[in-house]
């Protein structure tokens, strides 16, 4: 029986819905419903006109309706009377296959009938900066290596205590929080959860981290790389496949034994194919776990200031080694390092599951482990594909991935590759200081 949202209304007090649902490029929309209206709302959906937001649509098209999953549904913490809820897109009765939480639900359903249930936790890394975004916000955080860093932490600690304190009071079982490796970032944990609650979770903190630091006079950005020759914004992605959803998962699929390289590293057959999509597909998923033209400044960077970019440049995956763009810090499980901070939430979980089912499906093998450090010893590896270097070259590979494309959903991939060309264009239209500096006089 779904959650009754006016009921849950008058139960908490909740005197306002507000209703949400996230674009292809991430943005996240919503509208506030009073809870007078909700029943209908839960029903029908709330009317949004798709084309004002990024989504592949014109102003022709009928009512887009968000309508509202109730199980998912969060009072805020820090204003009781509204709740969020996160919805699902439907144009004309019928899901809008290009709505990203739609294509995420779709892939969960996929893999469930192969019965696999993808359990995810995210580090959604981010930088406290000045309101107008110019600068950090701190400016007493200037330490060569700022990671852990105590006494900077201190100073911060009311922004970071009360979104720690959000997420206990949310049942997230959060369990640590730091001071990243750039001046001014932070990094805090909660619990991996099903796909699709950690998608919805990872929304909620977005905006649960920009509204409190709102509040304390700063501004969040999960921009990729917000600040030259520092260390960007990642979101890391630890992954595992279990036997069942939610709290009936029993066997962690992934876990168990396995053969050859991956197996000694504590993943089952299962897992390596999982592990072999991923590297498969990696080139092209990119697109999706750093979509942004900023995301390139993150990945093949030059070393920061901090000694380490903790970011990839290489298809390559190792051990417990945080120097590759996947690594397996024990058995059972995974971490890819490629996505950022842009990465769109339910976009980055479906394409982790679209890639793994492929590499399941076609029984692909990751390839060679490179037990190396790549940072200093990078330049020795002949035999594993670069990270495209650029938003263009990673759309372009997204486009040539027939495979992929068809398994995150033609009508999606063809809305998401029009609109992310269109952006690409537009900024190459962008003239810049650089070219001035380099072109003048020649
Ligand atoms: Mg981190």
């Amino acid at each position: 029986m779904a959650t009754d949202l006016a009921k849950f209304a008058e139960k908490n007090g909740v005197k306002y819905f507000m209703i949400s649902y996230t674009d292809l490029f991430g943005g996240q929309r919503a509208k506030l419903v009073p809870a007078r209206a909700i029943a209908d709302m839960q029903e029908d959906g709330a009317g949004f006109a798709g084309f004002a937001t990024w989504l592949d649509l014109t102003p022709a098209h009928p009512d887009m309706l968000a309508v509202p999953d109730p199980e998912a549904v969060i009072i805020l913490p820090w204003n009781k009377e509204i709740a969020w809820v996160p919805a699902n897109c439907v144009m004309e009765g019928e899901p809008l296959k290009q709505a990203p939480r739609n294509v995420l639900c779709r892939l969960i359903e996929e893999a469930a009938a192969e019965g696999m249930h993808v359990k995810t936790g995210i580090e959604a890394e981010f930088f406290l900066l000045t309101p107008d975004g110019q600068q950090i916000s701190d400016q007493y955080d200037t330490a060569a290596k700022p990671c852990y860093d105590q006494q900077a932490f201190m100073r911060r600690l009311d922004v970071i205590r009360e979104i720690s304190d959000h997420m206990l009071e949310l049942g997230w079982n959060p369990y640590q929080n730091d001071h990243e490796d750039a001046n001014g970032q932070w990094e805090m944990n909660w619990d991996f959860d099903d796909a699709l609650r950690t998608a919805d979770k990872h929304s909620f903190f977005k905006f649960m981290a920009k509204c409190v630091a709102e509040k304390h006079g700063y501004r969040v950005t999960f921009m990729p790389k917000p600040i030259e020759g520092l260390t960007g914004n990642g979101c890391h992605a630890h992954i595992s496949v279990w036997d069942a959803p939610g709290t009936d998962a029993k066997t962690n699929v992934f876990a168990g034994e396995g053969s050859g390289q991956t197996g000694e590293v504590g993943l089952s057959e299962r897992g390596k194919h999982f592990l072999g999509g991923i590297m498969k597909h990696a080139s092209a998923l990119a697109a999706i776990t750093n979509p942004t033209v900023n995301s390139y400044k993150r990945i093949n960077a030059p070393r920061t200031t901090s000694g380490a970019t903790w970011a990839p440049n290489s298809v390559t995956w190792t051990g417990n080694n945080r120097t590759h763009m996947v690594r397996v810090p024990g058995p059972g499980r995974f971490e890819l390092r490629l996505p950022d901070g842009a990465a769109n939430p339910y976009l980055l979980q479906a394409v982790i599951i679209a890639a793994g089912l492929s590499g399941i499906r076609s029984k692909a093998d990751p390839g060679k482990r490179h037990d190396i450090d790549m940072y200093a010893e990078g330049h020795t590896v002949t035999d594993a594909p670069k990270l495209p270097l650029n938003m263009l070259d990673a759309l372009r590979e997204y486009d040539k991935d027939e495979g992929l494309k068809e398994t995150m959903g033609q009508e999606f991939s063809a809305a998401y590759l029009k609109m992310k060309h269109e952006e690409w264009n537009d900024y190459a239209s962008h003239f810049s200081s650089w070219e001035k500096a380099n072109t003048l006089d020649i």
